[in-house]
């Protein structure tokens, strides 16, 4: 499978998905159609089999109804429970629902937390490493807001994602990795992984390279909100050691909060 990240608004990313062996093709959040239409018409690309979108905001669905009728789109894709909310809404996901694109397999994961409707899309092929569309639950070294989820219910969805294979490319829906790491090195800065992936990042930055994808294995070693066990981040932000996964995982999302 080949994926292309496409800049949109100020810090999003759309995703065009392509199966190399049958030319099946996919869109990941039509952010907004403007940067969409031109990067797919730059690639050759004249029709558009679906979008997938990871959640109902508006900066990741505001382009789903200009680019279906630009290029014939059949399937608008979200979650069953964010009917009414995601424009041109056509298939309505539940958890562990698999499909097919060309020769990729795709399982939709309901990960609540971020919005109460947000689904990742993990895809899988035989000519690499899997790939998980997180929205903006799972960020490159962070995660999403709590707008209308629980900590609880945030950290159940991130267990689930972080338990697919270490080697899974992870697509997330902002550019939000440095400041993202900033935060990471504050709570935990005993953490070597932490300070080398932030170099990266911002060497990537500097040259105008996106961030993405991760791995889920550099997530589980640098990332807070996968890293709630963690006696150094415990100790950083006063949580007692013998708090739940889920309110440490509430104090570390206050805390980033208010960073
Ligand atoms: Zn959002």
């Amino acid at each position: 499978m080949k994926i292309t990240p496409i800049p949109c608004l100020s810090d999003n990313y759309a995703y065009l998905v392509e199966c190399e062996a049958t030319g099946a093709n996919a869109l990941v959040d039509a952010s907004e159609a403007a940067p969409v239409l031109k990067a797919l018409e730059a690639r050759g690309v004249r029709k558009l089999g679906a979008i997938w979108s990871t959640h109902h905001h508006f900066d990741h669905v505001g382009g789903n109804e200009a680019v279906a009728s630009a290029l014939g789109v059949s399937e608008i894709a979200g979650h069953a429970s964010d009917k009414g909310r995601i424009p041109g809404q056509t298939r309505f996901v539940e958890e562990g629902e698999e499909s097919a694109l060309g020769a990729i397999r795709v399982k939709t994961l309901h990960i609540p937390g971020h919005t109460l409707g947000a689904v990742a899309y993990v895809l899988t092929d035989d000519t690499g490493a899997p790939a998980v569309f997180t929205g903006d639950t799972l960020f490159l070294a962070g995660c999403g807001r709590l707008f209308e989820g629980t900590p609880a219910m945030m950290h159940t969805s991130l267990s689930k994602l972080a338990a697919l294979p270490p080697d899974t490319r992870v697509y997330c829906g902002h550019e939000y990795t440095q400041s993202n790491l900033r935060f990471a090195a504050h709570v935990e800065p005993g953490n070597a992984k932490v300070r080398a992936r932030a170099e990266r990042a911002s060497e990537l930055r500097a040259r105008g390279v996106e961030t993405v994808p991760g791995t889920m294995a550099e997530e589980l070693e640098t990332n807070p909100f996968l890293r709630v066990r963690s006696e150094e981040i415990r100790r950083t932000l006063g949580i007692p050691q013998n708090a739940s996964d889920a309110e440490a995982l509430g104090a570390i999302r206050a805390a980033k909060d208010a960073f």
